[in-house]
């Protein structure tokens, strides 16, 4: 399990919300209003540090999954960014992946945030952040495959996005439709070192899920 600063402190606030419950079984008889009072505010902290968590612990597990499906590696994983990372982080990177540590997909907290809304919604109509954040995943996947020019990852990764939708549960009809917008709208958008004009060459991509042929 990923254990983070947030981890500590939901901990930390089960801890005192069992404390605050024994309290309040001692002092039953004579204050039981006050301690009361202060077991549901550590319980609503509880809940509230608790959700955040749950979320990222989650989120972190389908992109781990994700990284493990498209990129074939056992034991791969995802690292989604926690906040207090993101806050002192002045990349514009979305994602990456360590040469020398090449089994982890680190993803920005902004893309893992992406990830969950579009996890959780019903797919129809997905957002553009949540469109790159699928993506993304897949693509920091084929770095931990292996592949290390931007523009070949980025060919690989936009022939995956429709089998990498559908694996994190998207329809067929709904996983074509993603990873065609994202070869419309965002590919021709990126900078020189990701497109590569052999994957571009023909119009659009074989995108056929599970085809990882670079052109
Ligand atoms: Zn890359």
């Amino acid at each position: 399990m990923d254990v983070g600063v947030l981890t500590v402190v939901v901990a930390g606030l089960l801890a005192l919300v069992l404390r605050r419950v024994v309290i309040l079984r001692r002092h039953w008889n004579t204050s039981r209003g006050f301690a009361t009072s202060l077991l549901v505010i550590c319980i609503a902290l509880l809940v509230t540090a608790g959700s955040f968590e749950v979320k990222h612990q989650w989120v972190q597990a389908r992109a781990t999954a994700l990284v493990a499906h498209v990129s074939g590696v056992r034991g791969a994983s995802a690292d989604c960014q926690r906040f207090t990372p993101e806050l002192v982080d002045l990349s514009a990177t979305s994602g990456f992946v360590f040469f020398d540590s090449q089994d982890v997909a680190h993803l920005r907290r902004a893309v893992c945030n992406d990830l969950f809304t579009w996890l959780r919604s019903n797919k129809k109509a997905p957002t553009d952040g949540e469109v790159r954040a699928v993506h993304i995943t897949v693509h920091e996947a084929m770095h931990v495959r292996g592949e290390f020019d931007e523009a070949k990852a980025e060919c690989f990764a936009m022939q995956r996005d429709a089998d990498a939708a559908q694996f994190l549960g998207a329809t067929r009809a709904q996983a074509a439709a993603l990873a065609q917008r994202y070869y419309r709208e965002d590919y021709p958008r990126m900078s020189a070192d990701y497109v590569s004009g052999e994957c571009a060459a023909d119009g659009p991509l074989d995108l056929t899920p599970g085809d990882g042929q670079f052109p």
